[in-house]
């Protein structure tokens, strides 16, 4: 099969990197065309890039110049119509609808539309139902010559992400009726060059700007279900503390919940152990396993398990009898790879499973075909 073209914006940054990693060897996508701010623009990535990873910065990637951050394409071919996003808040809200109105998918890391009620914001194995509101979004009407227009979809903040995935299980068998979450996150989730070392070596940060309240709405909306007027929010309380601590990678989560019926532990260990809405889909990137319970005491560590899954499972672990809801448990999940780049690649498998990357106008008539 002849991979798909896709373009990052961002490109240089801590996600935009492990874009360029996981996608590095896709079988279904080749990165084609990179973008960040003025200051790289007319670089090569290896010269505009810092690179943190510990893999090699593939030497195609490296030879690659870094484009404007404008919708256009490279003297050697057009703009991929599928943009993986990686940028700040404030610039995503400005360049992202241009992306999106010159006809791409954007399928975007940003907090800038995750909220708004036509975008969904979406973890493949708890909510890609949601995905078809980008029907309603005023970019994808079809264009004049015949072919569907652009879009944007997002994935959720680092933390809400891993939660989702450890909650969606629960409230699906016995409904949440309150939570309460107190985050552990890494540095490399406030970007590079990120908290200065002075900051953060040998303390914790007990404010993460703006964290606790996206992780609150955002879990709602991810649990909520799609009705005829959009999204309906999840009927349930949530009180987030979020604080930043001097590890490299992996968010980790230390939750209490109370459920709306009684569960005993055998059946919370059922439920996340028979998690598995993605099987058989043959996504590239989907866990086998989303949720991996470990019995250890003192596991997950984010040392030792932000890779499970290739990097893109949670890790639930010291489940327990609660004094104040009903139980508690610790959730880990790696944060720039199931929590951004990882998890915006495994939706745009998904929304090229669902034909939702076909933008010419033989590939819909072809799709429209094997539909009927
Ligand atoms: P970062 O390391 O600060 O990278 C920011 C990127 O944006 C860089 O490539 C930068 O390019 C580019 N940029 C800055 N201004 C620009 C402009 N005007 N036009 C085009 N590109 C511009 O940030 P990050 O950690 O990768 O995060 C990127 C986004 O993902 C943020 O919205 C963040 O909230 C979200 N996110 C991050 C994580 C995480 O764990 N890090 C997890 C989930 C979501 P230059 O190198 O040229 O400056």
């Amino acid at each position: 099969m002849e991979r798909r073209k896709v373009g990052i914006l961002g490109a240089t940054g801590m996600v935009g990197q492990r874009f360029i990693q996981l996608l590095n060897n896709h079988p279904w996508f080749e990165v084609a065309w990179l973008a960040a701010s003025d200051r790289s623009a007319g670089k090569t990535y290896g010269e505009a890039c810092k690179w943190k990873l510990d893999t090699p910065l593939p030497a195609r990637i490296a030879a690659m110049t870094v484009m404007p951050n404008v919708p256009s394409g490279t003297p050697d071919g057009e703009l991929p119509k599928i943009i993986f996003a990686a940028l700040d808040a404030e610039h995503a809200l400005e360049l992202e609808p241009q992306f999106a109105a010159a006809g791409c998918a954007v399928v975007s890391n940003s907090s800038a539309f995750r909220m708004a009620a036509d975008v969904p914001l979406v973890v493949p194995e708890v909510n890609a139902d949601h995905l078809t509101l980008i029907e309603q979004q005023s970019w994808r009407k079809t264009l004049d010559d015949g072919r569907p227009g652009g879009y944007i979809v997002t994935n959720p903040n680092c933390c809400a992400i891993g939660l989702v995935l450890a909650l969606k299980p629960l409230e699906e068998r016995f409904g949440i009726e309150s939570l309460f979450v107190s985050t552990m996150q890494a540095v490399s989730g406030a970007g590079y060059p990120g908290v200065a070392s002075l900051d953060i070596l040998g303390n914790v940060i007990p404010y993460i700007k703006n964290e606790e309240e996206k992780l609150q709405e955002e879990v709602g909306k991810l649990l909520g279900r799609l009705g005829r007027g959009g999204v309906e929010m999840l009927d349930a309380k949530l009180s987030a503390h979020c604080n930043r601590v001097a590890v490299e990678d992996g968010h980790m989560e230390c939750v209490s919940i109370k459920l709306r019926t009684k569960a005993s532990r055998q059946d919370m260990l059922a439920a996340w152990s028979e998690f598995a809405p993605l099987a058989g889909q043959k996504l590239p990137t989907a866990p086998e396993q989303p949720v991996e319970f470990d019995e250890s005491p003192d596991r997950p560590q984010p040392r030792l398990d932000r890779m499970r899954g290739h990097g893109m499972a949670a890790t639930v672990g010291r489940l327990r009898e609660c004094n104040l809801l009903d139980w508690k448990f610790v959730v880990l999940s790696h944060n720039t790879i199931r929590g951004a780049a990882g998890a915006a690649v495994l939706n745009a498998e998904v929304l090229a499973r669902l034909g939702k990357l076909d933008f010419k106008k033989a590939e819909v008539a072809q799709r429209d075909v094997v539909l009927a």
